[in-house]
């Protein structure tokens, strides 16, 4: 059995509309169908975006099969995913597949062998548009793995396994003017990074409860440092908050209730959301952005440079603060077309009156190209690495740091 997924078909969906998106399964399913017809082998359409190719075998009419089936799946995957012309416009397609193969003595039947092929395609996603993974006992433990941490992160705010890591932001001058909190998950088996667990949150929706975390222990932290007396006027704390959340939509009514249950003020927070976010249903997230922005949150875009925003979305949605990506920072000092790429970035966020914070600064270099090109806030390793709440108080205390060369 070879199962074939389109890569990013709900993307596509949205990006060229749902009757663009019949169109483009209907064109694959053509090709899949083709593709059996040649093989001697049936062929349907087993999920909103997959196909799936079956081929019953005796061993005795060919018993040097085993490639032949990896060699299907090369087939099907290489036609199936050709571009589709719309409208006169050529959509370029790619996808993964999984093949798996059962020996009818071992007593499974064609929905075992389904799904093994299904799980197979599912870890071929993670390796990247255009893999094919054979399903077996690697796959079987790769897909094991993933429903495992899946199930532990849907415990993890209970199970107390979260933490904040809060990471300072600099004026050039050296004085503290924010902090963005960021998400830590401690498993018994050692930390796993965010950028690992957060998309699984996102698919499984933990990200809902996990995000509403987030804010309520960022307020829980403010109030400590408050009641210990720390200088809390400094200014906002960044939170991270997912596309998810965003389009659940009554983000804009939750967030202010977690504040208020807290006594703290929306005016002490920046959401941080990336890009991607204005690609789909810019309408629906507007909405939200606009009563998140009347509660008293700021609103900036992380990771900025790196997704697709669109210029007139940039103006029409209400964000204050453009956060340059650490991709762009990193190659500022050598880099002559990424230097020109990082000044028009902050020249747009000038003309929208917006401000400007780079992220991932790692070096003096890179702070002084920054500051030469008209940017005055950073965040990254120079300043402060993003520290646990404990060792974050001393330059909470100190409300500074001195930007002096490393080594
Ligand atoms: P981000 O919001 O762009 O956060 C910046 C990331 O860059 C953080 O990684 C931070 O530790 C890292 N970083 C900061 N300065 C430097 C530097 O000078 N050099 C280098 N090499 N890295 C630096 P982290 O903590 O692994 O977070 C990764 C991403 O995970 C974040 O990117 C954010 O998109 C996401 N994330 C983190 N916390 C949350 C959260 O609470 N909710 C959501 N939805 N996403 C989160
Ligand atoms: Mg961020
Ligand atoms: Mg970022």
């Amino acid at each position: 059995m070879v199962v074939v997924d389109i890569a990013d078909f709900a993307a596509l969906n949205i990006a060229h509309g749902e009757q663009a998106g019949d169109e483009i399964l209907r064109a694959v399913g053509r090709r899949i169908t083709h593709v059996a017809e040649t093989h001697g082998c049936i062929a349907g359409r087993v999920g909103a975006d997959s196909f799936a190719l079956g081929e019953v075998r005796s061993h005795e009419e060919n018993p040097a099969s085993d490639g032949s089936s990896t060699e299907l799946a090369r087939r099907a995957l290489a036609d199936a995913t050709g571009s589709v012309a719309l409208a006169g416009l050529e959509v370029a397609l790619s996808g993964y597949a999984g093949v798996a193969r059962v020996r009818r003595a071992d007593g499974l039947d064609t929905r075992d062998v389904l799904v093994a092929a299904e799980n197979a395609a599912i870890v071929a996603r993670t390796r990247g548009h255009g893999a094919i993974a054979e399903e077996g006992e690697h796959t079987r433990r790769e897909v094991g793995e993933r429903l495992a941490m899946e199930r532990r992160l849907s415990l993890a705010v209970e199970s107390n396994e979260l933490s904040l890591a809060w990471q300072a932001q600099f004026a050039s001058s050296g004085e503290l003017v924010g902090v963005e909190a960021l998400l830590r998950w401690q498993t018994p088996d050692g930390p796993i990074s965010p950028v690992h667990f957060i998309p699984i949150a996102e698919r499984t929706g933990a990200i809902l409860p996990i995000g509403e975390w987030v804010l309520a222990e960022a307020c829980a932290n403010l109030k400590r440092w408050e009641q210990a007396g720390l200088p809390a006027s400094f200014g906002r704390i960044g939170i991270n908050v997912s596309l998810v959340q965003v389009e659940r939509g009554d983000l804009a009514v939750r967030f202010p209730a977690i504040c208020q249950a807290h006594g703290v003020s929306p005016r002490r927070f920046e959401l941080e959301v990336t890009e991607s976010l204005m690609m789909r249903d810019p309408e629906g997230v507007g909405r939200t952005i606009g009563a998140l922005r009347e509660a008293g949150f700021a609103l900036a875009i992380d990771d900025f440079g790196t997704g697709f925003s669109s210029l007139s979305m940039l103006r029409k949605l209400p964000f204050e603060r453009l956060k340059i990506d650490r991709a762009f920072t990193c190659r500022i000092v050598h880099d002559a077309s990424d230097r020109a790429l990082v000044g028009a970035m902050i020249d747009l966020a000038r003309n929208l009156d917006m401000s400007v914070i780079a992220e991932g600064v790692e070096s003096l270099e890179e702070l002084r190209s920054l500051e030469a090109l008209g940017c005055r806030a950073h965040q990254g390793y120079l300043g402060s690495r993003p520290l646990p709440a404990a060792a974050f108080e001393p330059l909470l205390r100190a409300g500074r740091v001195t930007m002096t060369p490393p080594g």
